[in-house]
């Protein structure tokens, strides 16, 4: 281990008022649950009584119908990249309600088709599998509906974890897609046979806008700004610099780089357009404070795209969507702040240990010492702000150091006095949790930026 520090500066303002955790996630779980009730409150206006096993089925059928429709848009408009959901909940959080979102609607279409089938079959006094056909082949949207249905309980599929596993993000990402395409074919259905919409203009007229509105916001901020961002910001790659085995920094230069509104910590989804990276956009957090001429990205090689940054030739062209996350100072509760890295996770965090204020901490930690990438700067910045670094090797095992809650406080007496930005390897980040939390930091003071998907 190695530190490096010097006699404290604390930037001046810099104790924030005390806060309590920002209410937007409570928020925007309240409004999408209002609007669960909502569309409850359809079924429960539309729905005069509900007599015998056949009511009931089809009853719950229409439910779990309702719900799957309201859940897609839901879902969709979570990814739709709107900057105040994303900059006040951030990119991992809605990440993750998609997800686990994803995983509830899948279950909601299944039962409300199986549930739908049993009901008719049951008012029918026929047989499933003929009142399953009869329902697909003579309702009115249904074979859409059903391509549909497959399409979505397909993609479902291909997103649980262990198929994940087995394909390559751009595979997953493309065939994500499918459930655009899915939702579009459902959507017809839903009002031509759905018996809470059938007559029913202002409901009818609601779903529509409802719909409407998620198809505007996508086309809006993932087709429409993204364009006129490139037109109007001319990015270009300036140089591309080694900065560790493994690790370059891509320095970009562009027009009005200041109206984009990047803030420390944040990320962008980057297009290169050179031969064989036009075609996705990854993420990659600045790795020094956005400059109106400048931005900088630090990489670290751990697949196809990555490992090309390091031969783009300057002048190539760059298409960034974003800003995007919320790990940035906005998140700040307290006047003491430790910031923990491992490996590249390094990135968002030098850009905060340059521009966050008050009493800041870095700790960083890598598998070799040359693998400690922008240390010079990291030294400079410490002696600039008076600030405190401390570098963490597993390589020799002499200048490792347990990640454990008595190794921080060692290093941090006051630690649960402060905010934590992590950002690193999961296992790292794994036990750096397991550590803060036995130190005594409030879970709502750990912010953790992943770098997986
Ligand atoms: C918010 C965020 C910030 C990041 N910042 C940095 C950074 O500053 N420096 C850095 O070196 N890395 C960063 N990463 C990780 C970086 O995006 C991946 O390492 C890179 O995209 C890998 O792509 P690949 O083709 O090289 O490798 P692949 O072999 O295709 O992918 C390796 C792993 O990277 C992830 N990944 C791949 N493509 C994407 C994608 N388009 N979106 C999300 N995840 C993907 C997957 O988990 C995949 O398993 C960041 C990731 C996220 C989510």
């Amino acid at each position: 281990m190695s530190t490096v520090s010097h006699t404290r500066r604390d930037a001046p303002g810099s104790a924030p008022p005390r806060r309590l955790p920002s209410p937007a996630p409570l928020l925007a779980q309240g409004v999408i649950w209002a609007g669960a009730v909502g569309v409850l409150a359809l079924w429960w206006t539309g729905t005069a009584s509900v007599v015998g096993p056949a009511g009931w089925f089809t009853g719950a059928g229409r439910i779990t119908g309702l719900l799957a429709g309201y859940a897609c848009a839901v879902l969709v408009a979570l990814m739709a990249r709107v900057p105040l959901l994303d900059h006040t909940l951030g990119t991992d959080r809605l990440a993750r309600w998609h997800a686990m979102g994803g995983r509830y609607t899948v279950s909601l279409v299944l039962a409300h088709t199986l549930l739908i089938i049993w009901g008719y079959t049951l008012t029918a006094r026929g047989g499933v599998l003929h009142e399953a056909t009869t329902l697909v082949l003579d309702y009115p949207d249904m074979l859409k509906a059903t391509a549909g249905f497959l399409l979505l309980v397909g993609t479902g599929a291909i997103s649980a974890r262990a198929a994940r596993r087995r394909m390559s993000y751009e595979s997953w990402h493309y065939l994500h897609f499918a459930t655009y395409v899915a939702v579009f074919l459902a959507f017809g259905h839903q009002l031509s046979n759905g018996a809470d919409f059938v007559g029913r203009r202002p409901a009818q007229l609601g779903w529509y806008a409802l719909y409407a509105a998620v198809a505007a916001l996508i086309v809006w901020y993932r087709f429409a700004v993204p364009v006129r961002r490139a037109l109007r910001h001319r990015l270009r790659v300036a140089e591309v610099r080694p900065e560790a085995p493994g690790v370059v920094s891509v320095l970009l230069t562009g027009d009005r780089l200041a109206e984009l509104g990047a803030r420390p910590g944040q990320f962008f989804r980057w297009r290169f357009l050179a031969p064989g990276l036009w075609w996705t956009a990854n993420p990659y957090s600045l790795s020094a404070p956005p400059l109106p001429h400048q931005l900088r990205i630090t990489v670290k090689e751990a697949g196809g795209h990555s490992a090309a940054l390091a031969r783009l030739r300057p002048g190539t062209r760059v298409w960034a969507e974003g800003p995007y996350g919320a790990f940035t100072e906005a998140r700040r509760r307290s006047s003491k702040v430790l910031l923990l890295a491992g490996g590249v996770g390094i990135t968002p965090l030098r850009t905060l240990f340059e521009t966050l204020p008050g009493e800041v901490t870095l700790v960083y930690r890598a598998r070799r010492p040359e693998d400690l990438a922008l240390r010079a700067e990291l030294d400079a910045i410490a002696a600039a702000r008076g600030a405190a670094v401390h570098y963490f090797v597993d390589e020799p095992a002499v200048h490792s150091a347990p990640l454990t809650a008595r190794a921080l406080k060692s290093l941090i007496p006051d630690l649960a006095a402060h905010e934590v930005y992590l950002c690193g390897p999961p296992g790292m980040t794994g036990a750096a949790r397991r550590a803060l939390r036995g130190a005594g930091v409030p879970r709502h003071r750990i912010h953790h930026e992943s770098f997986e998907f």
